[in-house]
């Protein structure tokens, strides 16, 4: 059978693949379909048709799958940030478990029987729902040339009016509404990429759900902002408002963030508590998005490293300091190492602010800094926790990390295929995977966190 364009088929999806779109067969010829569910039947269109597969639009759901559910957002077609919505969130956590586990056979070349035997249940979150403590929201004019905020939409920088996202706290569309009466009160432009001209480019809003405090930091293409005091002050009527700030980001460019940080109302940073760890957050600081999840993270972390308060602990790629302060607590010493010097220098404040003191930090590549300690000052470790960004552990850490012979390795991934590539190498090393479990930090989203367990054989 011939697929072409724009034919309209009639198909089962039998399978979800890895970015969460629906799968489906006819005749032997793959569909992928987005925004289908497994167990869906579906009326489609072809897009793009290739020999043996296409990529078809969702017309219509002729059969729904039992594991379909009222998606709470209705933008959540058009959004890029969730493309598992409409799956049950029980179905969710099913495919990010298995996501991890074929990632685990397939790259890490383990054996299904290994894997499953190591395999501890994914931790899912309770209320899957407005979880995030963090949003950047871009401002942009609609057709219409009414200034608005929201979303991108998928593979595009069109901004969908939405100040409710599903996923973020329910002060953001305070915080949203606030900003765009001030701009349509005096005038203010929105930022327009296409020119590099208008003013307001995103907000950043930060809430600590366990101190309540808010954070609002607005990003322009300039130095100030028209009447900005009058803005702070609709802005701190907003309970557990915090720090307002201003972000100064003139380049032409899709980082968000500039440098530069000027504080209009209250502090620069707020705080925010995770067990029983204070923590102080700068708008540029990287924090976890899920609080409620990454407690259950780190306390997994701390469980896997099996500490008694005799053991020395490097933590690479610790970020400002957080598995290393919740470390800490129970470890002889904790060494960090990271690449950004402020987040390493949020850290020392985190630790000092926390009294503890047998917490050190290095700023540098792990890759680096870790080789030249080793070789230079004979550093030990008795446990290495690493929680690399998505590209994963360079070869050289790793190697490094082998060579200090460690009786554990935690790893903490936000990506298990660059995981199973690092466990493999680690494998052949001498290390052996214990125990892993998937964590749902990022609930109606395909991203899935890892923590795994490794021992050195022969103990
Ligand atoms: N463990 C922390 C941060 C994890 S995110 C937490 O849970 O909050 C990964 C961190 O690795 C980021 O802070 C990033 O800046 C840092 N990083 C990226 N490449 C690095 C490298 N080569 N060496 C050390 N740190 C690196």
């Amino acid at each position: 059978m011939e697929i072409k364009k724009n034919d309209i088929l009639t198909v089962e999806i039998t399978d979800t693949g890895i970015e969460g779109e629906g799968i489906g067969k006819t005749d032997g010829f793959i569909l992928f379909v987005k925004d289908a569910v497994i167990g869906d039947t579906v009326q489609v269109k072809v897009m793009k048709a290739k020999k043996n597969y296409a990529y078809a639009k969702l017309e219509k759901v002729l059969v729904p799958s039992p594991f379909r559910v009222q998606p709470p957002c209705p933008f959540h077609r058009q959004c890029g940030g969730c493309q598992l919505q409409p799956l049950s969130y029980e179905k969710q956590l099913e495919f990010k478990q298995n996501k991890i586990r074929n990632n685990l056979i397939r790259i890490g070349g383990f054996s299904p029987e290994h894997i499953d035997a190591c395999m501890e249940p994914i931790i899912g979150m309770e209320d899957p729902w407005h979880y995030r403590n963090k949003a950047q929201f871009p401002f942009g004019y609609d057709k219409e040339g009414n200034v608005v905020t929201g979303f991108y939409a998928g593979r595009s920088h069109n901004i969908i009016a939405n100040t409710d996202c599903a996923l973020g706290v329910e002060e953001n569309k305070t915080v949203l509404e606030t900003i765009l009466a001030y701009m349509k009160k005096y005038g203010v432009s929105a930022y327009d990429e296409t020119s590099g001209k208008g003013l307001i480019r995103h907000v950043l809003i930060r809430k600590g759900f366990a101190s309540g405090q808010l954070m609002a930091c607005i990003v322009i293409n300039g130095n100030k902002l028209p009447e900005e005091k009058a803005l702070a002050e609709e802005l701190w009527k907003i309970p557990g408002m915090t720090s307002v700030s201003i972000n100064v980001n003139t380049e032409r460019t899709n980082v968000i963030l500039g440098k530069k940080v000027r504080v209009l109302k209250g502090e620069e940073k707020i705080e925010d508590t995770i067990g029983d760890v204070v923590f102080r957050i700068s708008p540029l600081s990287f924090y976890q998005v899920n609080p409620v999840q990454t407690k259950k993270l780190y306390g997994q972390a701390l469980e896997y490293a099996g500490l008694t308060g005799e053991e020395t602990v490097w933590d690479l790629y610790c970020g400002i300091g957080t598995i290393s302060l919740f470390l800490a607590k129970k470890a002889k010493k904790v060494y960090g190492v990271e690449i950004v010097p402020e987040a390493i220098a949020d850290a020392k404040e985190n630790a000092a602010r926390n009294g503890i003191t047998n917490a050190e930090f290095f700023v540098g590549k792990a890759e680096e800094v870790l080789p030249q300690k080793y070789e230079e000052e004979g550093v030990y470790a008795d446990v290495i926790v690493v929680d690399p960004p998505r590209k994963g552990c360079d070869e050289k850490c790793l190697e490094t990390m082998v060579r200090m012979r460690p009786e554990r390795i935690v790893y903490v991934s936000c990506d298990s295929a660059t995981l199973a590539r690092d466990l493999k190498y680690l494998g052949e090393m001498g290390y052996e995977v214990r125990k892993w479990r998937g964590c749902d930090m990022f609930p109606g989203t395909v991203h899935v966190e890892t923590i795994v367990l490794l021992e050195r054989k022969g103990q």
